[in-house]
């Protein structure tokens, strides 16, 4: 058994964007102290918590800061540098670890992980060159869609190649010119489902049911819980969720991004090794939220049974939303709204988003769908 981190402890959190914050705001609530590492002052986290350093991601010496002054210290999002955490690990406790970082953070690991796991990811070839891009062409048939194999979020980093005769070799190129890529087939979709699973160090785990989710210009536009499925695609996800989190030693939270095909086969898509956006309706749809459960796992508390309320809807507010749907605001109070506090409102950029809980998930769908906020 490992020794738990007590309320009045003080956590670490690497990165200070929403995910960050939604921690500290569950670790304050708890009683914890949080120091947030982010290069942007101010940021969303640094506003919940008690101090910031403000530091590059991979600035070790701040790093080393931050992990002297805290009791344990996790991270937000993928693209930590792994090297780096190994490096602070002399200083403070970093439960987390470093493999499930290492293998999500490149496509070509992640699906060769997924696979020896025993799970179905697409059908999928590792391209260096045009030459191998058409062999790829070749061997999958389009439509495709090329992705790098690093960094990428968003939908960004992928271009959709429907016709191979109508591309823009210069966009190939320049994502080849960053590294090999990869190119995949695209399925399909029936739907998208993702499923949230948490760890403690005593390898306790705390399962979210499953969530369905539609995406618009590859951001996440909708999340909705519980997810329609079959028993057996269910019971498949939730197997899945639990093995992958065994095999990664997951301590914290992590997500795990489904396709569902038209003939109802479950593929893979990707593993989120944090808290995820379509997890955001925990929050106030579950007994714990992803956030709880993550601040759970790092700290060693004992991790519940997950238990929805009530069925969920949450909806992302993009740049074009965020002041639409607060000039609307007074007229929701059906509306669990939050807002990120981001100080630049960008185009497409998450600045927050608003959850509701219903009964009839169908007709709450519908008025975010005749909402003209979500038009643009
Ligand atoms: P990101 O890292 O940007 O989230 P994803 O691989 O999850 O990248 O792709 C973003 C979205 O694009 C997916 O959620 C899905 O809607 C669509 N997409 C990606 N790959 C495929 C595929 N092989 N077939 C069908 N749709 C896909
Ligand atoms: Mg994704």
């Amino acid at each position: 058994m490992t020794k738990s981190i007590l309320p009045n402890s003080t956590i670490g959190i690497i990165g200070g964007g929403q995910l960050g914050q939604m921690m500290a705001f569950e670790a304050k609530a708890m009683g914890y102290k949080v120091i947030i590492l982010d290069p942007q002052e101010n940021c969303s986290a640094a506003q919940v918590s008690d101090d910031q350093i403000v530091a590059n991601y991979d600035d070790l010496e701040k790093l080393i800061e931050l992990a002297k002054r805290c009791d344990v210290l996790t991270y937000e999002f993928e693209n930590v540098d792994a090297k780096a955490i190994n490096e602070v690990k002399k200083y403070t406790q970093v439960p987390q670890g470093t493999k499930a970082l290492s293998v999500t953070q490149n496509r070509v690991s992640e699906k060769d992980f997924i696979e020896q796991s025993g799970f179905q990811t697409v059908p999928h070839v590792v391209i260096k060159n045009i030459f191998e891009y058409h062999r790829g062409i070749e061997k999958l048939t389009a439509p495709v869609i090329l992705k790098t194999i690093r960094g990428g979020y968003d939908g960004k980093g992928q271009i959709l190649i429907e016709d191979p005769d109508d591309v823009c070799y210069a966009d190939i190129e320049e994502l080849l010119m960053q590294g090999p890529c990869m190119l995949e087939k695209k399925i399909n979709l029936k739907k998208e489902v993702s499923v949230v699973v948490s760890a403690n160090s005593d390898g306790q785990t705390s399962i979210f049911p499953i969530i369905e989710n539609v995406h618009r210009h590859n951001i996440l536009h909708l999340s909705t819980c519980p997810a329609q499925l079959s028993e057996q695609a269910s019971q498949h996800i939730y197997q899945v969720g639990e093995t992958l989190a065994k095999e990664l030693e997951l301590v914290g939270t992590m997500c795990i991004e489904f396709f569902v095909s038209d003939d109802d086969e479950v593929f893979v898509n990707e593993i989120a090794p944090r808290p995820h956006n379509s997890g955001h309706l925990t929050i106030e749809a579950c007994n714990i939220s992803q956030f709880n459960s993550h601040i759970r796992g790092v700290c060693n508390l004992p991790m519940p049974e997950v238990e929805l309320f009530k069925p969920a809807l949450m909806v992302n507010l993009l740049g074009q939303h965020l002041e639409n749907a607060k000039a609307e605001l007074n007229l929701h109070p059906e509306w669990n709204f939050h807002d990120y506090g981001k100080d630049a409102i960008k185009e497409n950029r998450k600045m927050g988003h608003i959850t509701v809980l219903s009964d009839n998930l169908t007709q709450a769908k519908q008025a975010i769908e005749n909402n003209p906020i979500w038009r643009v």
